[in-house]
């Protein structure tokens, strides 16, 4: 179904060639040793199995192939062997909405019914794809339209990385181009607090960087997290991947109300942990997200008590008009106290742009993503859980 007007809206489509068959184990989302057993397990001797693996792993993240039938360096019986005990399908897209700006964002079912969304912001010839962690979020961040939706579970690393590899069935890019790529980037800011869901993404982060498959250098992924401080330095150690904050107020009195989590973990031990991250310098500046929520946290001595905050850290602020969603809590700031705010900060020496809202028309832009998904309730199991109903929100 397409209903024209602000965004191009189509629903209950599959753009991939198969959905993922409940009756088979999917090899998404293992690492090599783990695709190594795999195929061990299917009668390989174990010196094969090392060599199948990598064969698989190309297959798989260089080719994007999702049936085993093409791929071609592999005998016919092997072929055969994989395809009964394994899957290489995708998640079902349950729906797919493309904004007037270019925005798409996909709805993923996944195989307990469970969705979360993934949204591609392109830019000219190039762009992000901002991939969530998990169905919900714990955290209720005020301002968030994700943070009205309970937590239901964490996705899990084929989960994660599928939601890359939806994205690039629908541009076409396969085999993964090395250069001149429309989907770029990676930014995990979507559905949840993704170092809530540490090891999961940590997998599929590394499963994305990896040169032999997808190949998305360290340097254009960014990890966006609400402040879970003891794990930050962690993240930057392990994986060395960009890092954004979602900072959003200068006062604890503020950020507590705005983002319970920094009851937790206060702004002096967050920012103590942007401190320590590791390779955070001049040319690779750690990001501090701000939405602006008019009259919150939008005044000049907001802005001056910002600089202040980040004083030493090699930083620049992005500043979100703050978009808003149903009964959403709060209003965006007027374009000209963005503008005063953003002043104050560039001239004391940080980079201020004003993010550009993208998407807003199918509730693609920062904070509103949502998905229909509940917590089964424990009698019922919630892999046993029914595909929820119709789609969310009327595009018209
Ligand atoms: S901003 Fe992020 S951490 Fe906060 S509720 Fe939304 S998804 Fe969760």
């Amino acid at each position: 179904m397409e209903i024209a007007g602000a965004g191009t809206y189509i629903t209950g489509m599959s753009e991939a060639s198969a959905l993922e068959p409940a009756d088979r184990v999917s090899l998404i989302g293992m690492d090599r040793a783990e695709l190594a057993r795999a195929v061990a397990e299917i009668g390989e001797s174990e010196k094969a199995a090392k060599l199948r693996a990598k064969q698989l792993w190309h297959w798989i993240y260089h080719h994007g192939v999702d049936d085993f039938a093409r791929m071609s360096s592999l005998n016919g019986p092997l072929r055969q062997a994989l395809a009964d005990a394994y899957t290489l399908a995708r998640p079902e897209i349950a729906r797919l909405q493309k904004s007037t700006d270019g925005t798409r964002k996909w709805l993923l079912r996944f195989i307990d019914g469970q969705e979360a969304e993934s949204v591609f912001i392109p830019e000219e010839d190039r762009g992000a794809l901002c991939m969530s962690a998990q169905v919900g979020c714990t955290l209720s961040c005020r301002f968030c339209h994700t943070g009205t939706q309970r937590m239901v579970r964490n996705l899990d690393a084929r989960e994660i990385i599928s939601q890359f590899l939806v994205a690039r069935d629908s541009y076409g890019e396969w085999p993964s181009p090395r250069d001149g790529r429309m989907i770029s980037n990676i930014v995990m800011m979507g559905m949840g607090e993704p170092l809530f869901n540490y090891d999961n993404v940590a997998k599929a982060i590394r499963i994305a960087m990896d040169r032999e498959g997808l190949s998305i250098s360290r340097r254009r992924i960014t990890l966006s997290t609400a402040g879970v401080a003891p794990l930050i330095e962690r993240c930057g150690a392990e994986l060395g991947v960009g890092l954004a904050i979602s900072l959003h107020a200068v006062t604890d009195d503020l950020r507590d109300e705005l983002m319970p989590i920094n009851r937790k973990y206060p702004l002096a031990a967050l920012l103590d942990a942007c401190r320590r991250y590791p390779g955070a310098t001049n040319a690779r500046r750690i990001t501090f997200e701000y939405v602006m929520l008019k009259g919150i946290n939008d005044s000049p001595a907001d802005a001056k008590a910002l600089v202040q905050l980040i004083a030493g850290i090699p930083a620049k602020i992005n500043l979100i008009p703050f978009n808003a969603w149903p009964g959403a809590p709060y209003e965006c700031s007027p374009t000209e106290d963005i503008a005063r705010f953003a002043a104050i900060v560039n001239k004391a020496g940080y980079s201020s742009p004003v993010r550009a809202p993208r998407g807003r028309d199918i509730l693609a832009a920062c904070g509103q993503l949502r998905s229909h998904s509940m917590r089964a309730p424990r009698s019922a199991g919630a892999a046993k859980s029914p595909p929820p109903p119709a789609p969310r929100a009327a595009i018209s």
